[in-house]
């Protein structure tokens, strides 16, 4: 091995490549290791930046490998998680409740928890080398996962140098070809695009492993190990401002030659759009499925403005349905919380119509719409009050129902908009009344305008979603609404609503 590292080295350096002969003064980068005791970044401190080759040639790191210490034993190179993670044809998970890094390859899996001296792997705990534990750096604004390199390759099957002249480690990746009679470990089940555009799921029969190759024009993943559920290769046109074509066929060891089955998914990207810009790609080991999710290019629409038969006397409310779209909120029991905002919020503004007020909504069907944008349709037309309407959940205590409405911290306006919002609906509904709240959401924050949300009651409890669900218990809440701002606005002294009918509806263009 030794050998071969020295005739590596001499072509790195023969290619120009800046590979130090010698290793007296290694490279130092300035970094912040994250303390995941105090949960948070301590001090810039210099580390020792370790070279790392891959199979001969250096290695594409998206941030410095660095040489570790724990308690003054001897030096762990701690490498980006990705970089490593891909090219040893492994997929990584990051759950960032339990901190964890969570590694498939094959029928391998390895869990590797932030600041643990111990990582598990295929279901047993193992000490790592030096006791050195995966951390997160942040590199000036850049944060990266580092994992110790020689453990997580070692696990992967790869085989590691230590170059103490090159201050590199040598990674030399063992393609171990598969037992020819070892099956699938996946299908792929479902191609299924949502009705908005936004995103494309591949449903799996197991986690996925995959791996995601930019092509320019199309973009490629490559599902491991599965095979496609039923009918063979195929074709798939979505209704998709980004993805124009999807293309599914099946591939193997011609693709990643550790594999007997690999999925190669194909997606042809529409005109003008790229991977980097326009899709993210993300896999859910939960779900056992891959998401495509799309941002369509900027189309320049424009946001409304108020025609000129609206009455310049009359309030502008502008009303809000919480999520939408792709962006479905809380769900329980089937039902998602956009399916409940819709019909409360469409209420409300035919209600505020009759008595006079223009209303302007952020949206009125089931579209995703940016929490920004939202701010943006409420503050073009220059809104008086601003009402986002939602519905709560409590994942860790079902029993809990009722009521309550947010404002912007210190914000007087929003909290007295709240005010009246919660006592009024909840004196329409008779839910429990958890008074007011304050938070730094976006829409409270963006919005110019006094704004307020309101939190019309918990999904997750049974009773309370039965309730929120029903057209009855809906027109409740959306008279509460109607009155609550009514209320507030009957408080301010420069307009004066109209009597019925001057008031029309409006929603933003381009949708
Ligand atoms: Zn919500």
């Amino acid at each position: 091995m030794k050998k071969l590292t020295s005739l590596i080295l001499a072509l790195a350096l023969a290619a120009g490549l800046s590979v130090p002969a010698r290793a007296a003064v290694p490279e130092t980068v300035s970094l912040r290791y994250h303390d995941e005791a105090a949960l948070q970044y301590g001090p810039e401190v210099p580390a020792e930046v370790v070279n790392v080759f891959f199979n001969g040639a250096p290695m594409a790191l998206d941030a410095p490998a660095v040489s570790q210490t724990v308690d003054g034993v001897d030096g762990r190179t701690m490498v980006p998680i990705r970089p490593i993670a891909e090219a040893l044809g492994a997929t990584v998970y990051w759950d960032g409740e339990a901190r964890q890094v969570r590694i498939a390859a094959g029928t391998d899996r390895m869990v590797l928890t932030l600041g643990s001296p111990t990582a598990e792997v295929n279901g047993e705990t193992v000490d790592l080398p030096g006791r050195v534990p995966a951390v997160v750096v942040r590199y000036g604004e850049v944060e990266r996962t580092l994992v110790p390199l020689r453990f997580v390759s070692e696990q992967l099957h790869a085989q590691v140098d230590w170059d103490n002249e090159a201050f590199a480690a040598m990674v030399t990746a063992v393609v171990e070809p598969p037992d020819p009679d070892a099956p699938p470990r996946g299908r792929l089940t479902r191609l299924t695009a949502d009705d908005n555009a936004q995103t494309i799921t591949l449903s799996l029969s197991s986690e996925p492993q995959y791996r995601v190759t930019d092509l320019g024009d199309r973009v490629v993943i490559d599902l491991m190990g599965v095979v496609i559920g039923s009918g063979g290769d195929g074709i798939l046109c979505p209704e998709n401002p980004v993805v124009s074509q999807i293309r599914y066929a099946q591939h193997g060891s011609d693709i990643n030659p550790r594999e007997n089955y690999v999925t190669r998914v194909v997606l042809d990207l529409a005109r003008g759009c790229t991977y980097g810009e326009n899709v993210t790609v993300t896999g859910d080991a939960d779900l056992q499925a891959v998401i495509i999710s799309v941002t369509p290019p900027e189309t320049g629409a424009e946001l409304p403005t108020l025609p000129e038969n609206w009455d310049p006397n009359a309030y502008i409310v502008a009303l809000d349905a919480g999520h939408g779209g792709s962006a479905n909120g809380a769900v329980y029991e089937d039902v998602s919380e956009k399916d409940i905002t819709l019909p409360v919020t469409l209420r409300a503004a035919e209600l505020l119509k009759e008595k006079g007020y223009n209303v302007v909504l952020t949206r009125n069907e089931d579209v995703y719409m940016d929490l920004y944008d939202r701010c943006n349709v409420a503050n073009n037309v220059g809104a008086d009050i601003f009402v986002s309407i939602h519905a709560n959940a409590s994942p860790t205590n079902l029993s809990f129902q009722g009521t309550f409405t947010y404002s912007y911290p210190n914000s007087v306006a929003g909290e007295r908009l709240a005010g009246y919002i919660q006592k009024a609906v909840v004196a329409q509904t008779g839910s429990m009344d958890w008074g007011l709240l304050t938070n730094d959401y976006v829409v409270l924050r963006e919005t110019v305008m006094p704004a307020a949300l309101l939190e019309m009651g918990f999904m997750s409890c049974h009773e309370e979603l039965e309730r929120l669900i029903q057209p009855e218990y809906q027109e409740k809440v959306a008279q509460g609404v109607v009155n609550g701002v009514e209320g507030y606005l009957a408080t301010l002294p420069r307009k004066t609503p109209k009597t019925a009918g001057a008031g029309g509806t409006l929603v933003p263009q381009g949708e």
